[in-house]
């Protein structure tokens, strides 16, 4: 279906169909929250395909999430027509995962590979952490691997690390470093060439390796780079403000960007030569993904990376009330050393943000509820407009007690997720272990689960076997009869196993093109659940209801995919982010959503309930240490208050549980920092603070006012110095943060989105 320019630019402001129609080799799209980006980029590539001849094969579009990427490739089914369904429109790490299925091979990787989450990664850590005598209490494997998520999102190699650090080091010999380690920079170098090898030879990747090996590919293999760099000639980011390092180089590599070769304006669609074009997206009040590495110089210094590139400004805000927009602008404005930008729109003031303090986060989440009932009783508003917002996933608890003692249905997003759940996992890992028996991560987890008498006994004689012969386990379990000392009934028991798993790979192979079949099998050949049926523990049914719901997931993905196999259906699972467990916009649920305020990215509800704003819980108590992560705490407030279309609502609590312990909160920051009279406070002032003499401090330097009030209750922030700094980084929670998965954790980005 092609489409005239007049319907493609049809409904736009003069900035949107400028950036819609712009003509040349690198574009930045530079703009405030709900600004039309992501409804710019669409139209973009609408245009691109239309108007400028390109052909959807040479177009890479890359979102923030899974479900964004579905979401665009929807919009552009309708502007272009069912060709959009097979466009690469995806997360960073899903892009990826699709070079490395074709080109892993050049750099060892081989078909079928394992993509692990965080969880797999942090058993894989600790495992080698135990072989090494790192004490896991002091280095926990979660610290540990955050460092190497570092060293990843900024292409920094294992062999560096090693070369630097640890030069006597050798990976893939155990007893080569018996611990003892000189420093802890030595102790990372040595875990993270430990790691890649242990990947290495369990055939997996893990989320950061997904963009870090393919940069790796594409410059070790200018074959592969080459092909790539002729087939995408359109690249579009969106979200750029939270690309890290690795992502900025990938989208150079695969651009062509420092391959030189000169950029042609003029050059059209299939004729064009030289570097990729280039169009990116983004806000970089709205970068929150730091702590994963996120790069805001990315988006800042695109001018400089591109000399040809033209930047264009959108300030016309098309999703909020001019109140809520005030409170936003006022808020980010404290940042300092950014480009001063004034979004405006046309919607009208609206009615004032709603504030209330409540006594404690009881009574906080009652009040909630409270309101929310009369918001759709008495202004027409469904439950699935609303969305309740907060830092930190543990603040979710309190809001839902409130929510069920009220009978107001929800979807709480992110939190364990399904992937993560215990059983889901057990039985991810047969079928990961079927697709790629080197993966010894998942092959050891299901050794002895369900319960076969395979204990850590038999599990050593077979690792032991592995690391002598450097083999992964499930050679070794190959070579049993050449095995040497195997007690007769350990013997026995392995070699069931081997001939189940066997049997299960023989079974996977005739059926691959019907993976709900070949978890069906899975999950009664390995007992899985015939041993939860077995049990007394009405958890168990409940496991066994999500064991089925992964059979439904999986014929699920069956009947969406043109050519499913077992491979294909792992990876969509792999790549699951906490969005993506989103329903699409329009539709009705019936429920409340509750959500991360990182999580919130790109999202929009008519109502919104900022809750938890006090010092400590918002700004986190671990950024008020430090003032460049107060202001990502700040770029995470004005991404919370621009969610809303409607109603915005702010509540706090004067008491909440911290550590176990009920500690005073004083009102944080942000609400001083939103313009008085724009908040309509129902209540203002708690029993508590009264005690404490009024909250308000007029202190005219920003941080006079709660510095002040900070230390007169120190006291009750008992857990403050758990946030020295030496121990920041360690001690850091990312699964706090809400979503990667991890991306993760799933996140992906996605992972991540990571992945997305
Ligand atoms: P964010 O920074 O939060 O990612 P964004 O800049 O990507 O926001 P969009 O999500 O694309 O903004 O748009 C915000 C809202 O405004 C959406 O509901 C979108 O449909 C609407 N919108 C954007 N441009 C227009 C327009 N020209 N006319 C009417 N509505 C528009
Ligand atoms: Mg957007």
């Amino acid at each position: 279906i092609a489409r005239s320019a007049e319907e493609l630019l049809g409904g736009l402001n003069e900035q949107q169909a400028e950036a819609v129609r712009y003509d040349g080799p690198a574009l930045l799209i530079a703009a405030g929250a709900g600004s039309g980006k992501t409804r710019v980029l669409t139209r973009r590539i609408a245009w691109l395909l239309s108007q400028v001849g390109a052909w959807p094969s040479q177009i890479l579009a890359i979102t923030f999430t899974n479900k964004a990427a579905a979401e665009m490739k929807e919009r552009l089914t309708t502007l272009i027509g069912p060709v959009a369904q097979r466009m690469w429109v995806s997360t960073f790490h899903s892009a990826c995962v699709r070079i490395l299925r074709r080109d892993g091979e050049k750099i060892g990787l081989r078909s079928g590979f394992s993509i692990y989450d965080t969880a797999d990664s942090q058993r894989l850590v600790k495992i080698i952490c135990t072989e090494l005598n790192i004490d896991v209490k002091r280095y926990t494997p979660r610290s540990i691997l955050a460092h190497i998520s570092d060293y990843k999102n900024g292409l920094i190699d294992w062999r560096t690390r090693l070369k630097e650090h640890a030069p006597q080091f050798k990976p893939g010999q155990r007893g080569s470093k018996i611990g003892g380690f000189g420093d802890v920079e030595e102790l990372y170098a040595c875990v993270y060439a430990e790691y890649q090898y242990r990947l290495a030879t369990a055939n997996a990747v893990d989320f950061d390796d997904l963009i870090m090996r393919t940069v790796e590919l594409l410059r070790a293999d200018p074959m592969t780079a080459e092909y790539y760099r002729r087939k995408f000639r359109y690249i579009l980011v969106d979200e750029y403000q939270d690309t890290n390092h690795a992502q900025y180089v990938l989208v150079r590599e695969l651009g062509g960007v420092d391959s030189g070769g000169a950029r042609e304006p003029g050059a059209r669609g299939a004729g064009r030569t030289g570097p990729a074009w280039i169009t990116v997206v983004g806000d970089s009040d709205q970068s929150i993904y730091a702590f994963r590495g996120a790069d805001i110089r990315n988006i800042q210094e695109f001018e400089k990376d591109f000399p040809d590139a033209r930047t264009i400004l959108l300030e016309q805000n098309y999703r909020s009330t001019q109140t809520i927009l005030s409170a936003a602008n006022a808020v980010i404005a404290l940042n300092p050393g950014r480009k001063p930008k004034r979004l405006w729109t046309a919607l009208g003031d609206g009615s004032k943000i709603i504030g209330y303090a409540a006594d404690n986060a009881q009574q906080e989440g009652a009040w909630i509820a409270g309101e929310i009932a009369r918001l759709t009783a008495e202004e027409g508003f469904r439950y699935s407009d609303i969305a309740l917002m907060y830092r930190a996933n543990a603040q979710s608890r309190s809001l839902e007690e409130a929510l069920i003692n009220a009978r107001i249905p929800y979807q709480l997003v992110g939190g364990t997720k399904f992937y993560e759940r215990k059983e889901v996992k057990d039985a991810m890992a047969y079928l990961q272990a079927i697709a790629n028996p080197s993966d010894d991560v998942n092959l050891r987890r299901i050794l002895n689960v369900p319960k076969r008498g395979l204990g850590a006994r038999a599990e050593a004689v077979l690792t032991a076997f592995a690391a002598e012969h450097r083999t992964s386990v499930w050679e070794a379990l190959e070579s049993l009869e050449s095995m040497p000392d195997v007690p007769t009934r350990t013997a026995k028991l392995l070699t069931q196993f081997r001939d189940l798993m066997r049997a299960l790979q023989t079974f996977a192979a005739g059926n691959d093109g019907s993976p709900s079949e070949i978890v069906a099998e899975v999950l009664e050949k390995s007992g899985l659940v015939a041993e939860l049926r077995k049990s007394t523990d009405p958890q168990d049914m409940t496991r066994v209801d999500n064991l089925s719901q992964l059979q439904s997931t999986a014929a699920e993905y069956e009947q969406n995919t043109p050519d499913p196999t077992l491979n294909g259906f792992l990876e969509t699972t792999a790549l699951v982010a906490d969005s993506d467990q989103l329903p699409d916009g329009d539709e009705d649920t019936g429920k409340v959503t509750l959500m991360t305020l990182h999580t919130a990215k790109g999202l929009e509800y008519p109502v919104v309930f900022l809750t938890g704003m006090e010092q400590g819980t918002f700004p986190h108590s671990r950024a008020m240490e430090n003032e460049s992560e107060l202001e990502e705490e700040r770029r995470l407030a004005y991404v919370g208050i621009t969610r809303a279309r409607q109603v915005l609502y702010v509540t706090r609590a004067a008491v909440r549980a911290q550590w176990g312990q009920a500690a005073e909160m004083l009102p944080s920051q942000f609400l001083d920092d939103i313009p008085e009279n724009l908040i309509e406070w129902k209540r203002r002032e708690t029993g508590v603070d009264s005690l404490r003499g009024g909250w308000r401090d007029d202190g005219d330097d920003e941080f006079g006012g709660f510095e002040g009030g900070y230390s007169s209750s120190s006291s009750s922030y008992g857990s403050r110095s758990r946030w020295g700094s030496a121990s920041r980084r360690a001690s850091s929670d990312r699964s706090s943060y809400g979503s990667y998965g991890s991306s993760s954790s799933r996140g992906g980005y996605g992972g991540g989105s990571y992945g997305s």
